[in-house]
């Protein structure tokens, strides 16, 4: 499966925290994350995550586009509620997209957690027979 991972900049401790202790869960997948999120996370395990450009300067734009093609499986995203963020016109569009798409997506711990888990117990295979109805261009 593709999971993308990204923390805004308060949250950044906690995505390790939650990389490290899920790290036997997450190396089985294809991992992806905004620039710093993902450095980060291979600073601190052993996972290799694809880096997009960091989040104000397009790479939640660039998870999108995975998701708009129907390539992201799962995301893991602990936004700030607290902090004004300047990209926030992008975070609001990846998290439409993850609507249109149907993609399961945590904006929080708790609900990471129980993604994770459910990743782990091969919950959601049904994104591969979803692979098998991927709309064409222009089909949705
Ligand atoms: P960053 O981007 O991982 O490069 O910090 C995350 C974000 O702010 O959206």
């Amino acid at each position: 499966m593709n999971i993308a991972l990204i923390a805004h900049d308060r949250k950044k401790e906690e995505m390790i925290v939650f990389a490290i202790a899920y790290e036997q869960v997450l190396q089985d997948h294809q991992l992806f994350g905004t620039g710093t999120t993902g450095l980060r996370i291979m600073e601190n395990t052993q996972l290799k995550v694809h880096r997009f450009m960091s989040g104000p300067l397009g790479g939640d734009q660039q998870i999108g586009a995975m998701v708009a093609n129907n390539e992201m499986d799962l995301i893991i995203f602990l936004r700030d509620p607290l902090m004004a963020q300047p990209h926030e016109p992008d975070i609001t569009a990846l998290l439409r997209l993850c609507d249109v798409m149907g993609v399961p997506v945590a904006t929080n711990m708790a609900t990471a957690e129980i993604l994770i888990k459910a990743l782990e117990r091969g919950d959601f295979k049904w994104r591969e027979l979803n692979d098998k109805y991927k709309p064409g261009p222009g089909e949705l």
